[in-house]
């Protein structure tokens, strides 16, 4: 197993200044039990402030700086009163994906008890599954323009690109992460019946590549049927792999039907590893409860657990340091202390205390 691990700390805006020292909180209980040895780079840009201050999200070097990391452990970005959103986002996070190679957008969609889900009759176990989502290039290809601007012939076009390449590593992705897991399920989400170039073609790299994983159960659903089937049949799924703007409606989606934005992980993975993987909450920088030391920290120090256990390659001390944050996660969503988006009164660090205490007695 490795050494040190570099982690690049980067808290950005709002309350992801909040959540950040608690996700740190939580690592130091793990890391000191399981032996696992990091080092912080603690980095103030991909902030609005930094940008108030030098016209720019981020140094110029901010590519030499984060290669040198392992990963990127990151809050929240954005404050629209302060600096327009397509600036802080195009400016930093969406940066990242590009030039790291972050072809992956991995977010589990999980119910746990003391969670009152917005999907009547659900309870914890029910819902138990990961969203995967291809995050460089499909329906977001930016190809595209307005052709004859302002006269009666006046048309838009975007083109969608999926490439061969681009297209088979997201579905090998998936179908590796399915055949680990337990139900070994895999749905490819789809539109063969609507679009009629692009989707059939998706669907035959997906048959292709099932070939070499005979032990993965795995269908294509429409995505019209599949979101239905989210809200209305959540225990059907186990692992769920989509295109980029698929992806991006069921990432949403998904959490959603499990309760709070509050608790939402997500991992940008560059699975080669040839660049560092940016693990952060799903949640923005909520300027309406900054400041107030209100926020969930859980979805941060979810996050924090996942970049462990991809660091560890899924397994080792790594895994289990991964494993323990989870439980102490659930026990504290069950017997408290919460933060008022669960109904409680407690303050962001005293969950964050509660969840490190007991990673370091569990
Ligand atoms: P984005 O930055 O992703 O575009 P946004 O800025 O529109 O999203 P968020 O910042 O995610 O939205 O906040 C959406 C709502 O959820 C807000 O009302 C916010 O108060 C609430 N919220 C977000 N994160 C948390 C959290 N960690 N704990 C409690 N409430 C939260
Ligand atoms: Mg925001």
């Amino acid at each position: 197993m490795a050494g040190t691990y570099r982690i690049a700390v980067i808290p950005g805006d709002g309350i992801g200044t909040e959540v950040m020292p608690e996700g740190l909180r939580v690592l130091d209980a793990a890391t000191r039990r399981f032996g696992i040895s990091l080092e912080y780079e603690h980095i103030d840009w991909a902030s609005c402030d930094y940008y108030e201050k030098h016209g720019q999200m981020m140094p110029d070097d901010w590519k030499a700086q984060l290669s040198r990391c392992d990963a990127i452990l990151f809050g929240a970005v954005g404050w629209p009163e302060k600096v327009p959103d397509h600036i802080s986002l195009w400016g930093s996070l969406l940066k990242f994906r590009r030039e790291f190679d972050q072809y992956i957008n991995l977010r589990p969609a999980r119910l746990f008890e003391g969670v009152p889900s917005p999907l009547a009759g659900r309870k914890a176990g029910d819902i138990d599954f990961w969203i995967v989502r291809e995050n460089t290039e499909g329906e977001y290809s930016s190809v595209g323009g307005v052709m004859f601007a302002g006269t009666d012939k006046e048309f838009v076009v975007q083109e969608s690109i999926f490439t061969r390449r681009g297209s088979e590593r997201v579905l090998k992705f998936a179908f590796d992460l399915a055949q680990q897991r337990a139900k070994k399920k895999l749905t490819v989400a789809t539109k063969s019946n609507g679009i009629a170039i692009s989707m059939p073609w998706w669907d035959e790299r997906a048959t292709e590549i099932a070939t070499a994983y005979p032990d993965v159960k795995w269908d294509k659903q429409h995505i019209d049927i599949l979101c239905a089937r989210f809200v209305l049949n959540p225990d059907r799924f186990d692992v769920v792999v989509a295109t980029n703007l698929f992806g991006d409606i069921l990432s949403d989606l998904g959490p959603a039907c499990t309760g709070t934005i509050g608790l939402a992980p997500s991992a940008n993975l560059n699975p080669d590893r040839t660049f560092p993987s940016l693990f952060e909450p799903v949640h923005g920088s909520a300027p309406d409860i900054a400041g107030k030391q209100i926020a969930n920290p859980i979805a941060m120090i979810w996050s924090a657990a996942m970049m462990l256990d991809f660091l560890g390659h899924h397994g080792g001390k790594e895994r289990e340091a991964h494993d323990a944050i989870l439980a102490a996660i659930e026990s504290t969503l069950k017997e408290g202390p919460r933060t008022g988006d669960l109904g409680g009164s407690a303050k962001t660090d005293e969950v964050g205390k509660a969840i490190a205490e007991r990673v370091a007695n569990v």
